[in-house]
């Protein structure tokens, strides 16, 4: 992770604030459906090196704009959407978290005070103790059983994780201690029905807001591509062991512009599929 950013994200009718002077920059632009409107930017792209975490920061803004988005759609629609900073019904969820997120959040782990430090990692392994005791998932490293499709799958593993009770390693007095950094899943996950039926005991009641597309299956396809791997994610209090065991690939660097408009022909290509299957 480099420090200084290696992009910006600027929405139309932003103002134009970028550490990047023309000559060393690259424009990408973005023009994506999101419900009944367009959103329209550019990311400013350095031509430096950078690492699958640089694009973290971008996805996270990104993120937050189709969030505000959604709640203000929702809001046309007439419907509710009671998540807002303050609640954490839903932070003992499954938080699934994308290889470049992973290695993002091992280096801000890295940035806080050694005495605070301490104090998160230990969050980190209790939590990750609690998990590895609750025995294997019903579908082991994501392994689908015959006649069950993925999202059978992923239902099955989130309430298998929902029923173990692990606080979110980030989560002290019922709050967010990283909330401008937390997750992209975090930032994508709302809801139309009241907190309470947030709490695992209510899960069947949950009405989830789908979002247009997702940035954090964008990070996820992104790190797959670039690194010819597959598709991977880590469970949230994984993260930090995890990044410690792929420590080579968290440095691996590739020329920042080709890696930026990787990210956006992605962010494109999920907008349009969702665009198609809502046809
Ligand atoms: S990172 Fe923050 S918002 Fe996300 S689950 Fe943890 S405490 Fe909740």
């Amino acid at each position: 992770m480099t420090c200084e950013p290696v992009a910006s994200l600027i929405l139309e009718g932003d103002s134009l604030e970028t550490n990047h002077s023309p000559e060393e920059t690259t424009i990408i632009n973005l023009d994506l459906k999101v419900y009944d409107e367009t959103l329209k930017g550019q990311l400013f792209v350095a031509d430096r090196p950078a690492e699958l975490a640089d694009v973290v920061p971008v996805a996270r803004s990104l993120s937050d704009e189709i969030a505000r988005r959604t709640i203000k759609y929702a809001k046309r629609t007439g419907r509710n959407i009671p998540c807002e900073k303050g609640c954490a019904a839903c932070c003992r969820y499954l938080v699934p978290v994308s290889a470049p997120e992973a290695f993002r959040i091992w280096d801000e782990i890295q940035a806080i005070k050694p005495e605070e430090q301490r104090d998160v990692l230990s969050a980190f392994v209790n939590a990750s103790q609690r998990i590895l005791d609750a025995g294997r998932p019903p579908t082991p490293q994501g392994r689908v059983a015959s006649g069950e499709n993925p999202q059978q799958a992923t239902d099955a593993i989130n309430r298998w994780y929902a029923g173990i009770d692990v606080n979110c390693p980030f989560l002290e007095h019922e709050a967010c201690t990283i909330y401008p950094l937390r997750p992209i899943a975090c930032r994508e996950h709302m809801v139309s029905s009241s907190a309470e039926h947030c709490l695992p005991a209510n899960d069947n009641q949950v009405q989830l807001i789908e979002p247009p597309f997702s940035v954090v299956e964008a990070l996820g396809r992104l790190a797959g591509e670039a690194e010819d791997l597959g598709v991977e994610s880590v469970m949230l209090p994984f993260a930090p062991s995890w990044r410690q065991i792929n420590h080579e690939r968290a440095r691996r660097t590739w020329p920042a512009p080709a890696l930026f408009e990787c990210f956006a022909a992605i962010i494109h290509d999920l907008s349009a599929r969702r665009r198609l299957a809502a046809a």
